[in-house]
């Protein structure tokens, strides 16, 4: 398929900014939808809509059905061993906050560590610290070295006899940094270490195969997928999954219940408390059969060109920092301008229809080890194109002047 063609998949590029075609380089904060996830959502409510897994009527069949076979594409999509596996959340936070609740119960107490990175989104930060600070347990962060790779020597030494659980970014969501975690994994399981993967910014631009790293729990948001909000997805061993209490409590994740004593229902409805978005979970295998038709190889490589254009072009403008060098990188790319403040180059860019995040990106640790105010991101989607960073370009030219 063309370029041109695959764009027409998705409505709202075609629309306009301020009169200016837009450019939409916010793909690591959400994505835009294909006409195909639309259409899923629209057919959801208007031809199977009915609460699922507790009616015995034909449409709520129908509508169970759609969501466990949902259930099975995700699985499929990142190589899971079956759809038990797969957990159905409201995104990655809410998958981070489960584990972080429901391991932290059973495994984390006094005196205990969980280890993390310093360039972690708030996302894989704060639910650790909370359970920390309810446990007494300790928070380790790894270091991050100044091109933007992780310290695996520093590492190799903070994982000890105390860590009970590593969580990491497979990728940066501020520098791009495409983390060895298939090392990291490897490194913690010979210490009986589990590992969380925050896969938020890598299963958008990659071919994942949690089996493949050996993930423990691997996590990522609809969202971000070209998929809906409001959906997400935890993917965990089941020797974890079996072993960790509910997070909540409610319908469906029950098999009995007295005021006494309740006992929880088979994987995965044991983490699925209340009425699921089973017109979300639908709509995102929509999603994951739409990038799966292109090929994740193929959006790999076309969005890996564009970095490399793009971090090519940027080094033009006198006064660039790249913020995030590392060997591998993925999906976006965060700079600064001499001491131009990343918000008032993102509000003059936006006048010219050019669609960036300036800010923290929710990774203060991070911009805090920097020593600086935050960043300009640019972040990559399969519908980006060279003409669209050539377009950035010359408004970079007329604004960066302008702002010096
Ligand atoms: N983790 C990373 C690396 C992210 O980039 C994000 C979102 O930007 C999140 C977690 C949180 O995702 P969500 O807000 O969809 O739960």
């Amino acid at each position: 398929m063309s370029m041109e063609d695959l764009r027409k998949d998705f409505p709202i590029l075609q629309e306009k900014v301020y009169g200016r075609p837009l450019v939409y380089f916010d793909n690591a904060a959400t994505t835009q939808k294909p006409q195909c996830v639309l259409d899923k959502i629209m057919t959801g409510y208007t031809k199977y809509n009915a609460n699922i897994h507790r009616g015995v009527h034909y449409l709520s069949q129908l509508a169970t059905e759609a969501h466990e076979s949902a259930r099975q594409v995700v699985a499929d999509f990142i190589g899971a061993l079956d759809r038990t596996n797969i957990v159905f959340t409201r995104g990655t936070t809410e998958a981070i906050n489960l584990i972080a609740f429901s391991f932290g119960e059973q495994f984390v107490g006094e005196g205990d560590e969980v280890l993390i990175t310093t360039m972690e989104h708030h996302s894989n930060i704060v639910p650790w610290q909370m359970l920390c600070g309810r446990k007494k347990a300790v928070l380790r962060v790894v270091p991050v070295l100044e091109n933007g790779e992780l310290d695996m020597d520093a590492y190799r030494h903070l994982l000890s006899d105390k860590t009970k659980i590593v969580s990491v970014a497979h990728v940066s969501n501020v520098l791009g940094t495409v983390n060895p975690v298939r090392d990291i994994i490897r490194l913690a399981h010979e210490k009986k270490v589990p590992v969380l993967v925050d896969g938020a910014q890598s299963v958008p631009h990659m071919p994942v195969n949690v089996r493949d790293i050996d993930a423990d729990f691997y996590v990522f948001s609809g969202h971000k997928i070209y998929g809906p909000t409001g959906v997400g997805v935890l993917y965990g061993k089941k020797e974890w999954l079996e072993v960790i209490p509910p997070y909540q409590g409610g319908g469906e994740m029950i098999a009995n219940v007295t005021f006494e004593r309740t006992t929880y229902n088979e994987l995965p409805y044991k983490f699925e408390a209340g009425t699921p978005d089973y017109i979300g979970s639908t709509a995102l295998a929509e999603a994951l059969r739409y990038v799966g038709q292109i090929g994740m190889d193929k959006i790999e490589a076309h969005e890996q060109s564009l970095i490399q254009y793009a971090t090519a072009r940027l080094k033009e403008i006198e006064g660039m920092r790249i913020i995030g060098e590392a060997g591998q990188k993925s999906g976006v790319v965060s700079f600064l301008v001499g001491k131009i403040h990343p918000y008032d180059l993102g509000m003059l860019l936006d006048k010219m229809g050019i669609a960036v995040r300036t800010g923290h990106h929710c990774a203060q640790p991070l911009i805090d080890y920097y020593g600086i105010p935050g960043t300009v991101r640019m972040s990559f989607g399969l519908y980006n194109t060279e003409a669209e960073i050539d377009m950035f370009m010359q408004a970079m030219k007329r604004v960066v002047p302008m702002l010096n």
